[in-house]
């Protein structure tokens, strides 16, 4: 902020001050000495009081009294600033360099602007799809909107039928009841991922066997998939599933992980809960697998506050999924059932979101990108960052702008995290890989080769805010803030 505006000295009058003051419009100015050393604030209270105690309007501020301030060093972080206001309950604080001249003025609204990892961005059709349901009393489960939203997703990606369901999660379950996954049965997924991509597996009474990253795409490395895929058909126990999870946006390396899926007769189920938008060689992403799945959870790049949907070429698999998500009821005049049914359907209000979201899907990938983009650019000349890398094949959406720091760099990813929320800005780590969960540590594990890619990723691995709606401002204070950390 400018602040030639709001710094007076003794000289000036108790007029000058009430002037300054109500063009200034903050309700406070700044008392400083000829080279603006910063002396103390001056409030409209200061005033009101000195005239009521029988000043006048043409006496000068050397009558004011001197005060001590509440003053933020330069050094301390926001969270530190805004403690102290808050303990103060003040607005404004005073910024002052080594040699006590002041430099700034800080606003609470100013410091306490949260910046957050990736947050929920409405469009302007959302609300009237919503309306339209509630206009014409479909609030049940099922409806115009759940049609709809099916129809177009699979339009938009590609894909020859779309299920609508409650969660991402779900979407995952159903795929594997849908491929007969039992107790005892092997189901490969990638190790570096949330855990919602294994959970459904057990929930099966099914095995997981994990399989670890490439550090090319930080997605299932085809090399680890072969031994694995190898190691189980000398074992006779080849796995009924390959969950494969496209990761923060970005696509798997699809065709040698298809081919080896053929090669050893195992049915792909793609991950793409994090992936809508983007595609690998031109194909949307989640159109890859016997089945794909995406999530609209309340982080994700387009979001109904809760829901998923599963795609898939076969009919079959598209209606039994709806039957199953439905309670599974038998075609009967009463209640019948013979078999265990789920209440997995997505509601019809919530579909009303999703198709408000769907029209702007685009316009959110374009922005995810420019978030990166930007980033990049402002790390480019620096050695100890790498932004996670998108290979030729890949376009990602960005979902999440992830980043790495060098091993031999002065601040290692946990602590820059903690750094960087002292200043207000919400970065995560990579998730933490499966086979270091404790729910998941007696699970079978194939790493990329020597190196384990997934727990590296993990260990050196930050997301960074990413979300569609950050402002230019907001983008440029992160990087500037990670570079003051790491620098
Ligand atoms: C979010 C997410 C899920 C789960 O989706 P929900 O809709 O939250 O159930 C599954 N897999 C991955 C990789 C995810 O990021």
């Amino acid at each position: 902020m400018d602040i030639s505006g709001i710094c007076i000295t003794r000289q000036s009058t108790l007029r000058d001050a009430l002037d300054m003051l109500d063009r200034g419009g903050l309700g406070v100015i700044l008392l400083v000495s000829g080279n603006r050393q910063f002396e103390r604030t001056v409030t409209d209270g200061d005033l009101r009081r000195l005239l009521l105690e029988g000043a006048s309007l043409d006496q000068t501020l050397a009558i004011i009294s001197e005060r001590r301030s509440i003053v933020v060093p330069e050094n301390r972080t926001r969270r530190d600033a805004l403690e102290l206001m808050q303990k103060h309950t003040i607005d404004h604080l005073p910024v002052v360099d080594g040699s006590g001249r002041v430099v700034d003025l800080v606003e609470r609204r100013g410091i306490d602007d949260q910046i957050l990892l990736s947050t929920p961005h409405m469009g302007d059709a959302e609300r009237d799809f919503v309306d339209e349901a509630f206009r014409t009393n479909w609030i049940a489960p099922l409806g115009p909107n759940v049609d709809a939203f099916e129809h177009e997703l699979a339009e938009m990606v590609g894909a020859g039928h779309a299920v609508a369901l409650s969660s991402g999660t779900a979407a995952i379950h159903l795929a594997l009841v849908l491929l007969d996954v039992g107790p005892g049965d092997v189901v490969f997924c990638s190790s570096l991922t949330f855990a919602a991509s294994v959970n459904p597996i057990a929930y099966q009474g099914g095995e997981p066997v994990l399989i670890d990253s490439e550090p090319e795409s930080w997605n299932m490395s085809p090399a680890a998939l072969e031994r694995a895929l190898e190691d189980a058909r000398r074992k006779g126990k080849l796995p009924k599933a390959v969950i494969v999870v496209n990761l923060y946006g970005q696509s798997a390396d699809m065709d040698p992980i298809a081919a080896l899926c053929e090669r050893y007769g195992v049915t792909l189920v793609e991950d793409a809960a994090e992936s809508l938008g983007a595609k690998y060689k031109g194909r949307a992403s989640g159109t890859f697998g016997r089945i794909g799945i995406y999530s609209f959870n309340g982080n994700k790049i387009i979001t109904t506050s809760g829901g998923g949907m599963l795609v898939t070429e076969e009919k079959a698999f598209a209606d039994r999924a709806r039957f199953l998500a439905t309670q599974a009821r038998d075609p009967a005049p009463h209640y019948q059932h013979s078999t265990i049914g789920y209440n997995y359907r997505m509601s019809n209000i919530l579909a009303g979101v999703g198709r408000g979201q769907l029209k702007v899907l685009e316009q959110r990938v374009e922005a995810r990108r420019e978030v990166y983009r930007r980033y990049c650019a402002a790390f480019a000349g620096v050695a100890w960052l790498e932004m996670m890398p998108e290979p030729d094949w890949s376009f990602s959406t960005h979902w999440i702008s992830a980043c790495t720091i060098a091993r031999d760099s002065r601040i290692d990813a946990a602590a820059m995290i903690q750094r960087l929320s002292a200043e207000f800005i919400e970065a995560r780590p990579v998730w933490k890989p499966m086979q270091l969960q404790p729910v998941f540590a007696q699970c079978a594990y194939f790493p990329h080769g020597n190196q384990s890619v997934s727990e590296d990723l993990f260990n050196r691995g930050i997301c960074l805010p990413s979300g569609s709606n950050m402002s230019t401002e907001q983008i440029e204070r992160v990087a500037e803030t990670v570079l003051k950390i790491g620098q």
